[in-house]
């Protein structure tokens, strides 16, 4: 299957109101054009320097998500162009991303990383961590960034129940704070679990491998 066929297929299983990040890690400019050339817009990386290297060599239309784990250090590479943090899990994160976004004299979007899954390999934070961050005054006082929803990412496992309950429990969740921070995204599901993420209210699903196939690292 190539990827324009691969994108198509995904499409059209996707509801209307479910983005699709293409997550291009790893994969290459040529890879990356044809999903381009089919029509995709919104591409996601979890490593910093190599989206900024594809920011540079991409058509400027392109909307780049950051799906990985960020280092504070490394946020200034991606402050002037990045559309969407998608992992943050850290007050002293979201002050970097406020100071460098201020730099840049915008405001970023992010979504903070909820724990879902069981495994500690996962990051993100508890609920009640989240909750804490969002009503200190410290977050308030952030002027040049924007939380716009919640991000999860499920165990790795094939037992769809536990994938239900760990995406339910996340939706109810976001459920709660939605109309007080008035939340848009909830971005949920990957390759091997978005419709079940979608049946329990995805509005974002994170998409790698079933688009541009299998990774070699
Ligand atoms: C790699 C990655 C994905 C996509 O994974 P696939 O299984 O290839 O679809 C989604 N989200 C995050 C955070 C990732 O790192």
């Amino acid at each position: 299957m190539s990827i324009e066929n691969n994108l198509k297929k995904i499409k059209a299983t996707l509801p209307e109101d479910v983005t699709l990040v293409a997550i291009s890690k790893t994969k290459s400019i040529d890879e990356i054009m044809e999903a381009y050339h089919a029509g995709q817009r919104v591409f996601g990386e979890n490593k910093i320097q190599e989206m900024e290297e594809k920011w540079h060599q991409l058509p400027k239309d392109i909307e780049w998500h950051m799906v990985g784990h960020v280092q504070r250090n490394k946020v200034k590479f991606m402050a002037s162009f990045v559309s969407l943090i998608h992992g943050v899990d850290r007050l002293r994160l979201l002050k970097e991303i406020n100071k460098e976004a201020k730099k840049n004299d915008r405001v970023i979007n992010c979504l903070l990383q909820i724990k879902i899954a069981e495994e500690d390999s996962k990051f993100g934070m508890s609920e009640e961590d989240a909750q804490n961050l969002l009503h200190s005054e410290a977050f308030a006082a952030l002027k040049n960034i924007r939380i716009i929803g919640l991000m999860g990412m499920a165990t790795f496992t094939e037992d769809e129940e536990q994938l239900n309950h760990e995406f339910q429990r996340l939706k109810i969740f976001y459920d709660k704070l939605k109309s007080e921070f008035q939340f848009t995204v909830l971005s949920m599901g990957m390759s091997g679990d978005y419709p079940i993420a979608i049946k329990n209210g995805s509005t974002m699903v994170r998409i790698g491998s079933a688009i541009f196939g299998e990774r070699n690292y």
